[in-house]
């Protein structure tokens, strides 16, 4: 028996609702919704879907968020592992973990496989300053064979998420593995005020919070900087025993913000 653990898919209710903004990156899976929702419609007139996409761009901007939307809208399983959770135990079992992985995936087909961080074991091969850089190589290429050896009309579709796609093993991005790239980018204002909109959808706001002003000074902030900021004020207003998230919360909340992104680019430098 492998050493891998077995892989629990969840049935997630996001749905495109749930993400503000970005029409044109949702535009761009719809197509992979229509094909998991109905399968032998596409192969019946031979239209091929990607078996892989790439979900291009940097941390917080909705990724993983968009690859479990697109299982809600599908209504089919979705099965989220993390690039590095391949590679945290004993040698052997990154590539045994790939392999249950992606049985699971058929045993519940048709479903979709998430990968975040995929470039923590897609990094160009060859390249490793050694330690554990085997390891890495045979999980890689057990994800190549694995992403060779499934058929599209099984009703899999594999999308993986990184902001580092320059580094990836080209033998990746070959066709009939990860061919579709879906650029996902930091927010503009318009969409960072609808995800405002969204993260304080049930909340209460004061009459004088004006989310475009909260926009208009918030820029590249991403997704997850914009909901850490709506609560970083709320809780703001707690602390001034306050019934309303008032404007002066969310001044407090973007210094905060802000100030944890600039220490968080100091120790990353
Ligand atoms: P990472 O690459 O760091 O894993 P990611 O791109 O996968 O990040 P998510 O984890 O999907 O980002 O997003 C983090 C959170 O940010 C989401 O759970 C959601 O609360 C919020 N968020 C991001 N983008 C949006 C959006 N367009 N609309 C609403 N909420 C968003």
């Amino acid at each position: 028996r492998s050493k891998a653990r077995v892989y629990s898919p969840e049935r997630p209710r996001t749905t495109f609702d749930d993400i503000a903004g970005y029409q044109g990156v949702k535009g761009e899976v719809k197509e992979i919704v229509d094909f998991l929702s109905d399968p032998t419609r596409f192969t019946e007139l031979g239209a091929r879907i990607p078996k892989g996409i790439l979900l291009v761009g940097p941390p917080g901007t909705g990724k993983t968020l968009l690859a479990r939307a697109v299982a809600g809208e599908a209504g089919v399983p979705f099965m989220s592992v993390s690039g590095s959770d391949f590679m945290e135990m004993f040698v052997g079992v990154g590539a045994s973990r790939v392999r249950d992985l992606f049985q699971t995936a058929r045993k519940q087909a048709p479903s979709i496989i998430f990968i975040d961080e995929i470039d923590s074991i897609g990094r160009k091969r060859g390249t490793g300053l050694g330690g554990g850089h085997d390891e890495r190589e045979q999980t890689l290429n057990q994800m190549l064979s694995e992403m060779d050896g499934f058929d599209p009309a099984e009703g899999i579709v594999v999308m993986a998420a990184t902001n580092r796609p320059d580094i990836l093993d080209p033998a990746l991005l070959r066709p009939g593995r990860f061919d579709r790239q879906v650029v996902v980018p930091l927010p503009d204002l318009d969409e960072r005020t609808a995800i405002l909109e969204v993260h304080t959808r049930s909340k209460k706001l004061a009459s004088d919070v004006d989310l475009t002003v909260v926009a208009r000074g918030t820029p590249g902030m991403s997704g997850a900087d914009l909901a850490n900021l709506v609560n970083e004020a709320a809780l703001n207003a707690v602390r001034r025993s306050s019934s309303e998230i008032a404007m002066e919360d969310f001044e407090y909340s973007r210094d905060r913000v802000l100030m944890g992104q600039r220490r968080e680019s100091t120790i990353l430098s």
